[in-house]
Parts: C-alpha cells; structure tokens; sequence
C-alpha cells in the first residue's frame, strides 16, 4: 500500500481508539481521508508538496464542505458549510489531508471545554483534568499523538492556554496574518484561527501555507510571509526578552512561576538578554476582554435564529416564539449568559460606561505593548497562571474561570502575535507553558525562540495516553 495512505489509516485508527476516552474528535472524516490520502499520492502537481500527506484536524468552528461544522453547539446541528475556509482550501491546496473535526467550548466560549454540548474532553496527562480551552480537541489530537499539527482558533488564549495544559506548541498569529473567512465568528476584532503542533516546526510548515492576504477577508495585510521553517534553529544569541515582573505575582501558581523562573535563566544561557519591562494595564485585560468580546459575540450569534442554519424547535407556528425556542434550547449556558452581559454593555446608557470604556483602555494596553518592544524582541511570561484544573472544579465559578486567560487574552485585545511553549511539568507531572508575545508580524522571531528552547529543554516525558 502506498505510504500516504498507511500513514493515513494509522492516524484514522489512532483516532478512532482513542476518541472513546479523550472525546477530542466530533467527527473523524474517515472516507474523505481515505479517498484524499490515494488523489494525493497520484498527483504530482508541485502545489501538492508542503504539506504532502500531513494529517491535520480542524476545530469544529471552521468551515468544510461536506464535513460538519457544528462550533460544538447544538444550535448548529449538523450543520455541513457550502463552502470551505479559506485556511482549510490552502491546506487542501498544499496536500494536506483533514483527518477529523475536534471537540471544543461551544462557539468557542470557554477556557476548559466543559461547555462543549457534546461532552467533555480529556486531557491525556491526566484524564481526570481537562485539556483547556477552547481548543481542547484540536490540542487533544496533537498532545496524544494522533496527528502533528490542528488548526484552532483564538479569541483570548484559546490555542496558547490548552497547548500549555496538553505540552505542546500553540500559536496565535498577528491579526490579519491568517484569513477568518470561514471561521465562525465570536469577536470579530480578536479572532484569529490559531495552530497546535508537537514542535513549532509542525506550527512553522502550517503557518507558512495558511498565512496571507485574502480577497474574502478585508481585515487581512498585504505583508509578505516569509519561510517560517528556514528560520527556526537561528541563533538567538543577543535576542532579548522583556519581564513583566509586575504580573508574576498574585494568583499566579508557585510551581508554575518556579518553572517559568528557571525557563528565564534557561534563555540567558541560550544568549538571550533579560530586560525588565512593564505592562501597567495588563491588569484590566480581563475586565476589557469580557466586555469586548460579549459586545461583539452578542451581536454575531443573532444570526442562529431556527431559519438560516441548522437547528429549528418544532411545534411552533408564530414566528417570534419559534426565535425565542430555538435560541433557549440550542444555546448552552455559558453562550446566553455572554449574549446577555453583551447586549448589556451595548444598551443605551451603559454603552458610555462600558463599551466605549473597553475600548479605550484597549488601546491603552496596546501603547503598554509598543513601548515595551522598544525595549525588547519579545515579551515573556506564564501563558496561564495554573496548570490543567480538575474536571468540574471550576465549572460552577465563571470568574475563576476567565481567569485563566490572564496571561494570554492581552495580546488578542493588542492584535499581537503569541505562542506557548511548553517548559516543564509540575510535581503532579502536568505540563506548563511559557507565553512568548511579540511585535506585529513577528511570528518567524517567535517560533525561532520556541524552536530552539525545545530543542535545547525537550519535555522529558509523554502524555499517559498517546497514540503508538
Ligand atoms: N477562554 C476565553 C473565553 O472564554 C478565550 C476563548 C477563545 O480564545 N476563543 O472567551
């Protein structure tokens, strides 16, 4: 049999027997896989070769024709997109192969993949822990080794904090690098579609393929994408690192903080150059993110209304009813609580006082960002301030829980890139990340940092779940 198509079905097998205990795939396109892997193998079309066979699962926010697309909520059904994104065409475009759709936070609301409506997933370190999220299932594939790289998507750390749960490599691109036609939208102006890979190399190779100018996405740059990979194992040697120290303290983790301390010192041995910078505002990101991204999510999920897509509740003839139903029983909790605290802080009178507000701290906070890459290459802290939390511990807190993305939703709010890299494990051995944040555009800088620390300062040990 050909190599593609082995390697094909191995991962397809992979999946299937891991998917009864992690749940980190909503559907595994096994015939598509298959009948892709053999018209790959035949064709020798020079566009074919980036990504030449390469497994990839996508989160369930982004469009593919003939696969479902459900956001990991029951409003979208089984809803199956007419079209494809435009990241998902150039993978196609480039001979990779889409193995699966992943498990996520419905509409991509969530930091642990609790609120998936169809069922948590597992984090293979420890199946009593979650992944993270929301990518959970897409950082799940990658963490237990049944394909190298996914496509997830972030809007305040929903790649760069499940990749620091699960031990692996997530990055969240500039905005504007990477087109969001095609990603189901929850804040317009923070989403991003985002990638796990085992190494940065697996992030570089899909990065270079998926980045660029679209004509179908307005907010995407006309700015050139260089060769991510080529870059990868520079020298870093005079790089340097800016310390918020501000925010290592309070809230933040002993083991966690000790772990990133030593990934410090790590670097300075490695030749980079430690510099103190500061992030007065960072203290408000939650606060502003919360508000942003309601405002914005409340005004993209009117659209789920029983007519356009998927879902519609039955035994209702008036037409306003038939909006309300659907809504109350294709939402999950989470989603309606987020649409009711967005149209709040877009009604008239509270606008001013919240809205408006958000917004300009948010450019505050961006100032914070340019000023401190005067000073530096690229800003290091924890991506999140614990490891993996145990399956339902924080379900019933919702502020514990948008806590988590403390270290990582300013840089979504500043359009900057980010990425986490794992760094070591805790004594209950559960990986930690460090966050790495950069100035626009400089991805091929970060991924260069992360590549060569994880060549140097390797995770020792493997998930207690992991595919052979
Ligand atoms: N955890 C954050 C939230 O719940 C971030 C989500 C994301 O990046 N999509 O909104």
């Amino acid at each position: 049999m050909s190599e593609i198509k082995s390697n094909i079905e191995k991962t397809l097998d992979n999946a299937e027997k891991l998917n009864g205990e992690l749940n980190s795939f909503l559907s595994i396109e096994k015939n598509y896989a298959l009948k892709r892997a053999e018209e790959v193998e035949n064709s020798s079309a020079e566009e074919q070769q980036s990504l030449r066979g390469k497994a990839i699962a996508v989160k369930d926010n982004i469009c593919t024709t003939g696969m479902q697309t459900t956001c990991g909520s029951r409003i979208l059904g089984n809803y199956q997109p007419q079209y494809d994104a435009t990241a998902v065409t150039k993978l196609k475009e480039a001979g990779a192969i889409i193995v699966g759709k992943t498990n996520m936070d419905e509409f991509a609301m969530g930091s642990s993949n609790e609120n998936s409506a169809f069922g948590t997933v597992k984090n293979p370190w420890d199946t009593e822990k979650v992944p993270g999220g929301s990518s959970g299932g897409s950082a799940v594939a990658v963490a237990s080794g049944v394909v190298r790289a996914s496509l997830g998507s972030e809007t305040g750390g929903s790649v760069r904090q499940p990749a620091s749960f699960c031990g692996i490599v997530g990055l969240k691109s500039t905005y504007g690098r990477i087109s969001r036609f095609g990603l189901v939208a929850f804040a317009s102006s923070l989403d991003q579609i985002g990638i796990f890979g085992q190494k940065s190399k697996d992030v570089a190779e899909v990065l270079a393929v998926i980045s660029g100018r679209d004509k179908n996405d307005s907010t995407t740059a006309d700015v050139s994408v260089p060769d991510y990979s080529s870059e990868l194992d520079k020298d870093i040697s005079g790089k340097k690192l800016g310390i918020p120290r501000a925010l290592f303290g309070e809230g933040l983790d002993d083991e966690v903080r000790d772990s990133v301390e030593s990934a410090i010192a790590n670097y300075e041995k490695l030749g980079a150059e430690i510099v103190d910078v500061e992030l007065p505002h960072s203290k408000y990101s939650i606060a502003v993110y919360y508000i942003i991204a309601t405002a914005e999510a409340s005004s993209n999920l009117a659209r789920f209304d029983g007519v356009r897509y998927g879902f519609r509740v039955e035994d209702t003839h008036e037409l306003r009813k038939m909006y309300m139903k659907t809504r109350e029983e294709g939402f999950g909790a989470e989603v309606k609580r987020r649409i009711m605290l967005g149209t709040y802080v877009l009604s008239s009178g509270y606008y001013d006082a919240y809205y408006a507000k958000a917004q300009k701290v948010r450019t505050l906070l961006k100032q914070d960002f340019s000023k401190a890459f005067e000073k530096c290459d690229a800003v290091l802290t924890p991506t999140s301030p614990t490891t993996a939390f145990k399956i339902g511990e924080k379900s019933d807190d919702p502020l514990a829980m948008y806590l988590s993305d403390i270290y990582t939703a300013s840089a979504n709010l500043a359009s900057i890139p980010g990425i986490s890299v794992p760094c070591g494990l805790s004594s209950e051995k559960m990986p930690i990340g460090l966050q790495l944040v950069g100035k626009p555009w400089s991805e091929d800088t970060l991924l260069n940092l992360a590549s060569v620390y994880e060549n140097e300062y390797p995770l020792k040990e493997k998930p207690q779940i992991f595919a052979e």
